[in-house]
């Protein structure tokens, strides 16, 4: 078992450990896309393409502060078509990209973030970013039709909901989309965006031009979006780190085991993981989920359901024996209070 303790150093190799760089030779098309997009976003880092496995179809490495990588899913991107995959290079671009360019527009956002309870403020933190690089992709494809295919995942029935959440801005995000959340939220955020009067404005001028007055407003309406979910306090997010660290220690996770990095990370929105998985043994882990019940159960967030989902996703992918797996993510999600969707 390799013990190697992950570290802001080695992350990134883990990260990209089962990727290679993307030649032209092999992949014309997504060198062309992406050496287009780095130079028409000013990109001042240095940054290369890689093809690979991702926990996500496109994910943005910062190796050092002049240098990052785009990692792209080898298996997503096969399922895209030109558009969409233009449209998630530039979004990754963006994110290499444009912090700096924003950081005086999101500060008033990230003050009232602070005062929130850690995980929300940090889901909170995650999709503003998300939403900046957003704008700078549908800004430089010019297609808001890609960004919404997207966002909205291939399974015909959650589309259909999601897409809704583009046209009806100030609904609520529904239950069965909670685990992700952050989808839904990029979704109205951007059909306030093509719906405002600075729009065209943004496609015209770009985003590094555009700033000020026009995303300002873009971020009241955005504040609005959260207004919603507010609700969630300190002792909920300890019960629920509490849980999800129980959980996550009986599918096998190990504070000091670099293959759970991304749990970890995960676990340490709520507080420190070292602690979340400081168990004996397997049973004490299990009472803590009986124990902390009655309380998550009551939590109505979205929170609740994306900690689900990261156990879940820990337990699909690594338990060889599907009854087993079935078996534990229905106890938990009967504990939670939430549905045993299948992975
Ligand atoms: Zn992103």
């Amino acid at each position: 078992m390799n013990t190697e303790i992950i570290t802001a150093d080695n992350a990134n190799s883990y990260v990209l450990r089962n990727s290679r760089p993307a030649t032209e030779a092999e992949h014309p098309q997504l060198c062309r896309i992406f050496n287009d997009m780095k130079l028409r976003q000013h990109c001042e880092r240095d940054l290369s393409l890689m093809v690979g496995t991702a926990y996500s179809s496109g994910v943005a490495v910062k190796v050092s502060p002049q240098a990052g990588v785009v990692l792209l899913d080898a298996d997503d991107i096969m399922n895209m078509t030109p558009d969409v995959i233009e449209f998630l290079i530039a979004h990754e671009v963006a994110h290499h990209s444009i912090f700096h360019a924003f950081d005086a527009a999101t500060v008033a956002t990230i003050e009232t973030l602070c005062r929130t309870p850690m995980p929300l403020a940090r889901l909170m933190a995650r999709i503003c970013n998300e939403i900046l690089a957003d704008i700078a992709a549908v800004s430089e494809c010019r297609n808001v039709d890609a960004a919404v295919e997207f966002l909205s995942g291939d399974d015909d029935e959650l589309k259909t909901l999601y897409v809704d959440l583009f046209f009806n801005r100030d609904n609520q995000v529904p239950e069965k989309l909670y685990y992700c959340f952050e989808s839904a939220i990029r979704l109205q955020a951007l059909g306030f965006l093509v719906n405002s009067e600075y729009y065209f404005g943004l496609l015209e001028v770009g985003v590094s031009a555009q700033r000020g007055q026009a995303l300002s407003n873009h971020w009241n309406r955005v504040d609005k979006l959260f207004s919603h979910y507010l609700d969630f306090s300190e002792a909920d997010a300890s019960a629920l780190g509490a849980v999800m660290g129980a959980g996550l220690y009986i599918a096998g996770c190990r504070y000091d085991d670099q293959r759970w990095y991304l749990e970890i990370e995960a676990l340490g929105d709520y507080g420190d993981p070292l602690q979340f998985l400081d168990f004996k043994t397997v049973e004490d882990a299990y009472d803590i989920i009986e124990i902390n019940s009655q309380h998550i159960r009551g939590i109505k967030h979205p929170l609740k359901h994306i900690a689900y989902d990261v156990v879940a996703g820990a337990v699909w992918s690594r338990e060889d024996d599907a009854d087993v797996a079935e078996e534990f993510l229905g106890f938990l999600a009967d504990n939670l209070g939430v549905d045993a969707r299948l992975l």
